[in-house]
């Protein structure tokens, strides 16, 4: 069984069902309805040294990685991220560690305004959940299953620069601290404001966290239809070819995984109001390929079939 099979086996179903939950497991989050003039998101999501991080990472990129990979999950829904809890294990208690984790911590934290109300800390090996929480107008949350027959396919910024230094630290590498590829993996940079100015355009969304391809495929899945896509057209740092040339750039940004960035689906028609209200973003959005009826995600490069990505990152 792999991840998807065991949360749908164990997780999804035998469980209460409540009126008020309008969106379960499934999604980058979940939604509640609380009261009549906003509903409840939240997301977790868990990081464990050596699997999701070198454990010799500054600690302030680890921490802001754990908070980073959840206000994605919320910008995927188009959330105002209000508030996060921290389960910590660690190890030891070590102060200068601490001190630096917890500097980076509050640095995102005060970024984006969202308060630490909670949480828990235990002795064990070092790994971190944080569940964040975050409100919407109701029913205007991004879900991953609106996307259409004829919708353009959109990513924001550029694949492949984190899974590059992932892979290189893990091949025993130093990166250097100002190297382009090992800033987008220790300090990815969550889409919080564009995933809210898509709120009202995007016709379904989700953030990358373990591959262009993979995550793309859930939306389509999610939705009920397929997508052509062109990996010419998938946006590359000029950092991420300069390190590995461009066909294993185009490699990683499909396969790779922890960009962090959104991808989303936009209806043909809106696309001139998508470049208006992109027009200023760090991150601008590239059409990378269409939404289709038959199911299945396709991808070309130059006109040609390109056999599907598989090295997608797989949990277990
Ligand atoms: P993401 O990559 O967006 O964080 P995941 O792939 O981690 O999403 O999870 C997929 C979905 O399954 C999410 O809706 C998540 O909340 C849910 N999920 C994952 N693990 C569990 C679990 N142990 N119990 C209940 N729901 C879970
Ligand atoms: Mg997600």
């Amino acid at each position: 069984v792999d991840e998807f099979e065991l949360i749908r086996r164990f997780f999804s179903t035998g469980y209460p069902q409540r009126t008020d939950v309008m969106l379960g497991v499934g999604d980058d989050g979940a939604i509640s309805r609380l009261g009549r003039d906003e509903e409840l998101v939240s997301c977790s999501d868990t990081l464990v040294a050596g699997t999701h991080f070198p454990p010799e990472l500054p600690a302030d990129a680890i921490a802001h990685r754990a908070l980073a990979t959840n206000l994605s999950d919320l910008a995927a829904m188009g959330a105002s991220p209000r508030w996060f809890l921290l389960a910590l294990a660690l190890p030891r208690i070590e102060p200068e560690w601490l001190e630096q984790f917890s500097a980076g911590l509050a640095r995102l934290a005060a970024r984006y305004q969202v308060a630490l109300i909670g949480g828990d800390t235990v002795r064990g090996p070092l790994s971190m959940t944080i569940t964040a929480l975050g409100s919407v107008p109701p029913g205007t949350a991004v879900r991953r299953s609106g996307a259409v027959d004829g919708d353009l396919i959109y990513v924001t910024g550029t694949c492949g620069d984190a899974a590059r230094a992932w892979q290189a630290m893990a091949g025993g590498a130093t990166l250097a601290a100002d190297d382009p590829c090992y800033r987008r993996f220790a300090y990815p940079e969550p889409r919080v404001q564009e995933g809210l100015a898509l709120r009202d355009l995007a016709s379904a969304m989700i953030d990358i966290s373990d591959g262009l391809h993979v995550d793309l495929e859930r939306l389509l899945t999610a939705s009920g239809v397929g997508g052509a896509a062109r990996a010419e057209d998938v946006p590359l740092s000029a950092a991420l070819v300069d390190q590995v040339g461009l066909a294993a750039a185009r490699e990683l940004a499909l396969t790779g995984g922890d960009d962090y960035e959104l991808c989303f689906s936009v209806a043909e028609s809106r696309t001139t109001d998508l470049a208006r209200l992109s027009a200023d973003w760090s991150c601008p959005p590239v059409c990378i390929g269409r939404v289709v009826s038959e199911p299945g995600l396709s991808w070309e490069l130059d006109g040609l079939g390109l056999a599907n990505p598989s090295s997608a990152f797989q949990h277990f």
